[in-house]
């Protein structure tokens, strides 16, 4: 594992970052996670797209050109030598007394980052997800720091058994709470479009590549908790989850999710409201 902080290797569970970090004060930043396939950052120019996007978003003046990115990535690999692994980049504000305003011009954004391995998974069965209400802001296209809606949902779920969160808005179904959410129905491939409630997944692009190159139809589409009942398949991707296979939706008892079961799909989903098991 290699850590780095401002130009500095360092190791990631012992570096000393300032009380008065904005990151850690504020959350006051953006981060990227790239998957290495082979020695290989995985789809690079559209994560280093994205953290641009962000850090205009949130008003961050980017310490880097494009070209500055690939360089301090191509040198955290050689240096952590790793072929099969995540590379986790962060970049905050920077370090400034306490104060909600900006800091003043001269401070400079901290960068970090961190290379791990990843280990293979071996075959991976069919997961669950649970319905969570979608707590998080209206700004979610961002992928800022932020992430306490995230990680309460996620471990929520994880309690309850399931795999991911299934986040909902206003009665549709919106994303995971780390991964973008997948449904197939009829043979074509339905997922939220890129509003600002979601992140857009750069494994969500990749699929939706793949499946232009293949012919397969796709609609862009948030579709209600009360629709789950007409679905044939639902996967999640994401660039450490990659595609990720679902067979069972877990339901909250606070979203309305009395939905009629009887259908049998041909892959078959179960829904498990917290009193009984239905399955269809
Ligand atoms: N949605 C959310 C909320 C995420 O945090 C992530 C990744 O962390 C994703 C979707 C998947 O995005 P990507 O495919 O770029 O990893």
């Amino acid at each position: 594992v290699v850590g780095y902080y401002n130009g500095q290797y360092v190791n990631p569970s012992e570096a000393a970052i300032a009380i008065d970090e904005r990151g850690h004060e504020f959350g006051d930043g953006i981060y990227e996670v790239i998957r290495v396939y082979g020695g290989q950052p995985f789809l690079l120019e559209w994560h280093i797209e994205r953290l641009q996007n962000s850090l205009n978003a949130i008003r961050i003046t980017s310490p880097y050109d494009a070209n500055g990115y690939r360089e301090l990535i191509q040198n955290l690999l050689e240096k952590s030598g790793e072929t099969e692994a995540s590379i986790y980049l962060q970049i905050t504000r920077g370090s400034a007394v306490r104060n909600h305003l900006f800091p003043a011009a001269e401070i400079t954004p901290n960068v970090s980052a961190v290379v791990r391995p990843v280990p293979d998974k071996g075959e991976q069965t069919p997961g669950k997800l649970l319905m969570q209400p979608d707590e998080r802001w209206a700004n979610v296209y961002i992928k800022t720091l932020n992430l306490l809606p995230n990680i309460i949902a996620k471990q929520a779920a994880h309690d309850a058994g399931a795999d991911e969160a299934l986040l909902v808005r206003d009665g549709k179904m919106i994303e995971s709470a780390s991964s973008n959410l997948w449904f197939v129905r009829d043979g074509e491939l339905i997922t939220a479009p890129t509003d600002r409630y979601i992140l857009p997944g750069i494994t969500r692009r990749f699929v939706l590549e793949l499946a232009n190159e293949l012919g397969i139809p796709v609609r862009e589409e948030k579709l209600s908790v009360t629709e789950l009942s007409s679905i044939d398949a639902i996967f999640i991707t994401g660039t450490l989850s990659e595609i990720f296979a679902i067979d069972t939706v877990l339901s909250h008892p606070d979203l309305p999710v009395s939905t009629p079961l009887q259908d049998v799909a041909p892959h078959p989903i179960v829904v498990t409201p917290d009193t009984c098991k239905t399955e269809w």
